[in-house]
């Protein structure tokens, strides 16, 4: 058994951890005010980014799927593993040892964990490395210059070589300590009738990597005649680590280029990934031994965040984002359809098609024609639906009425499926003009192939918030029973309720709430701003909201304001577990909720805590060790800013302080309201005289307060 991590360790990870960092691995995050950033969730599926982060306090929250938490939290989803896991793998990350409790000798561990898995695929990429410059891998550097890669460049994208035999690997990964069952839940050993033996074997090799750079799996190229496996290619089975729909080949070289640029070139080998981005083009990747499906479509989704999407504003100039396929062989055009009716809409009006000339791949291409002519091959790739529709007509000699047709009823139902409306008709008119005959007449070929089809306009993509969509829904009433009209208002109704509930307590327009929700954000992200003697005077009673009274005995729980000495991140900790599991999401959002701060709109600063400069430390250090120059957002002082000026923090102490005063005169007003109405109720006079005095007290208490914030808000 496995002893528990000992918690000054856990401590010393979670203040290591930079979240910004951690998330950014596959999700693009934006600024959006108050030391809080905005993407796509990578836990579900969405178009618009309701995904929060706040690195300051290691917090993050989903407005749309409710998931949230710290950082541990954040890896335990986004690696479907365990909290000590979570906390391995993040050590292993920043180079901190662990202790465990009860355990003289934590290498005693048993079992196949993530980290042990991706250390053998790294020590297994060591050995074929090792191996590529051996006698018997003539044939795979043989292979690999023939593609004009030299030896450094070979080496730059960690081309190995498998030997030939039946267990080189497996006996080099148990002389390294791996247990046989490591090395085939690993993937890259395979159990036989005499024990285990290598999974690849006599080919050369390229190491598949997750986007931080960890060796995941394999692809491996056949060299020998007599391999006993027939595929030219093969790769890792699916493991805990690598699964085939979610992997991308390159995607650890080109991450940085796919976020900065918002441009990924989506190949179809390792060979060519390695073209492309010898030539320049760095934000190339490749499937692996599948074709790109929706997985993968969502992995780019989340790097290049388009704003057409109705993202966030993105910091400095926008650009337009692009998907850029590149197909070789006569079979492009058929590839390139498949795409456009496979992936959801909005991906591809985003999509391009690149096709050499010739046909050639993009590592032939560049072998034959250099690196030039895959750039232009690249700047050159035409918008999907013009590639599909092009194809198409190009298969017909439209000089002749006989080809007219046909390249009409050819294109028409590549038209009719279309999901974008809006691009319809612009299509139907290109369509027209390029086959030569009129407007007319394409549309009504169209017409007739949706109606083949069984293409109905409520299977066309709509525009997220479309209103026309909404009305069609309600017009469509007319056409039914007073019964099915009723269900149906009914449905629509339900639909604008869950939509509704989707927005959670966030946008609730009440200004107490407000001021409550808003002084209980400040509590959790800027304690060091509350001011403590202020906030000895509330009590559970200056709440009215239950949710805040609850959260306000969770502080009192979690032993009050914490010092100022400690970490954000502990402070989040400690409160969720005062709160627990029915406050924990409470506290998670509250922890990303935007405060309105002055100078915070444009991303200034909202780190108070002593966190903040330990966060710009590390940032700054690992941003120059990797030469980052992906993020737009890091030159801009927008995330851990390392200075907290001293005006913001008056300021948000001034700000705090009326939110508290709010606080206590509407805890004031209510008391005062229950007070006059017991008194109306009173019969006995003295006791309504001794009421209405406690009522004047309290109405000169009410002043006194209104008279502080007038002082303090006309102090600066
Ligand atoms: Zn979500």
């Amino acid at each position: 058994m496995v002893g528990r991590i000992k918690k000054e360790d856990i401590e010393k990870v979670r203040s290591s951890a930079d979240l910004y960092d951690i998330v950014s691995d596959s999700v693009t995050l934006k600024a959006s005010g108050s030391g809080t950033f905005m993407g796509l969730c990578p836990f579900h599926d969405e178009k618009t980014p309701s995904f929060s982060v706040r690195p300051a306090l290691g917090a993050w929250h989903c407005f749309g799927c409710g998931l949230g938490g710290d950082v541990f939290g954040y890896v335990e989803q986004s690696e479907s593993v365990g909290f000590a896991e979570a906390v391995e793998i993040l050590a292993d990350k920043y180079g901190i040892e662990l202790h465990y409790e009860n355990t003289p000798n934590s290498q005693q561990r048993t079992g196949s964990t993530r980290s042990r898995l991706l250390q053998a695929n790294e020590e297994a990429q060591k050995f074929f490395v090792s191996q590529v410059m051996s006698k018997e891998a003539l044939p795979a550097r043989k292979l690999l210059g023939g593609r004009t890669f030299t030896k450094s460049q070979s080496a730059r994208f960690g081309c190995g070589y498998a030997p030939r035999g039946w267990d080189n690997l497996v006996r080099y990964l148990a002389g390294k300590g791996f247990t046989q069952q490591e090395m085939i839940d690993a993937g890259l050993a395979r159990q036989g009738q005499r024990g285990v033996y290598d999974y690849f074997r006599g080919r050369a090799t390229w190491p598949i990597r997750d986007s931080t750079g960890r060796t995941i799996g394999f692809g491996a190229r056949k060299l020998y005649d007599d391999d006993t496996i027939q595929a030219k290619y093969i790769n890792t089975p699916d493991t805990t680590l690598y699964h085939k729909n979610q992997v991308l080949y390159g995607i650890d070289l080109a991450k940085k280029a796919i976020v900065a640029k918002r441009q990924v070139v989506i190949v179809e080998g390792y060979t060519d990934v390695m073209a492309c981005h010898l030539a320049g083009i760095d934000t190339a990747v490749a499937t692996c031994g599948t074709a790109f499906g929706i997985e993968h479509a969502k992995i780019v989704r989340r790097l290049i965040s388009d704003d057409a999407l109705g993202a966030v504003q993105l910091i400095g100039p926008v650009r337009g984002s692009r998907v850029i396929f590149t197909f070789d062989g006569d079979a492009a055009g058929q590839k390139a359809a498949i795409h456009a009716f496979g992936l959801d809409g909005t991906f591809l009006t985003q999509t391009f098609v690149a096709v050499a000339q010739d046909g050639l791949d993009p590592c032939d291409l560049r072998i034959k024609h250099g690196d030039v002519a895959v750039q232009k091959l690249i700047e050159g790739a035409k918008p999907l639906y013009d590639f599909v529709i092009d194809t198409a007509i190009a298969a017909f000699d439209t000089q002749y009425t006989t080809g007219q047709v046909g390249a009409m009823k050819a294109v028409a139902p590549v038209i009719a499926q279309i999901r974008d409306r809006s691009l319809v008709g612009m299509y139907a008119q290109k369509a027209a003009r390029n086959i030569g005959v009129s407007l007319g007449q394409m549309n009504e070929e169209v017409q007739s192939a949706r109606r083949r089809m069984n293409i109905r306009d409520e299977d066309a993509y709509a525009p997220r918030h479309s209103r026309q969509s909404f009305d069609a829904q309600l017009e469509r009433n007319e056409n039914m029973t007073p019964g099915a009209q009723s269900q149906h208002r009914l449905a629509v109704q339900r639909k604008g309720a869950v939509q509704a509930a989707r927005q959670g307590y966030f946008h609730v327009d009440d200004s107490v709430f407000i001021c409550e929700q808003q002084l209980m954000g400040a509590i959790i992200q800027i304690p060091q701003a509350v001011d403590r003697e202020r906030f000895e005077e509330l009590d559970e009673l200056s709440f009215s909201v239950p949710l805040f009274k609850s959260l306000y005995q969770a502080i009192y729980v979690a032993g009050g304001l914490p010092p100022d000495d400690m970490p954000a991140g502990l402070w989040l900790h400690n409160l969720s577990k005062a709160g627990g599991p029915l406050l924990e999401p409470v506290i998670n959002e509250l922890a990303v909720l935007p405060l309105p701060l002055p100078g915070h709109e444009n991303g200034g600063n909202a780190n108070f805590g002593p966190d903040s400069s330990r966060g710009a430390g590390s940032a700054a250090a690992q941003g120059n060790a990797e030469g980052d120059g992906a993020s737009g957002l890091r030159g801009t002082g927008l995330r851990h800013s390392s200075v907290a000026e001293p005006e913001a923090q008056e300021a948000a102490a001034q700000y705090v302080s009326e939110l508290m005063a709010k606080l206590r005169d509407g805890s004031l007003m209510r008391r005062i309201a229950a007070i006059r109405r017991q008194m109306n109720a009173a019969a006995d006079s003295s006791m309504k005289l001794r009421l209405l005095q406690t009522i004047t007290n309290l109405e000169a208490e009410r002043k006194q307060i209104r008279a502080r914030i007038f002082e303090v808000s006309h102090r600066t």
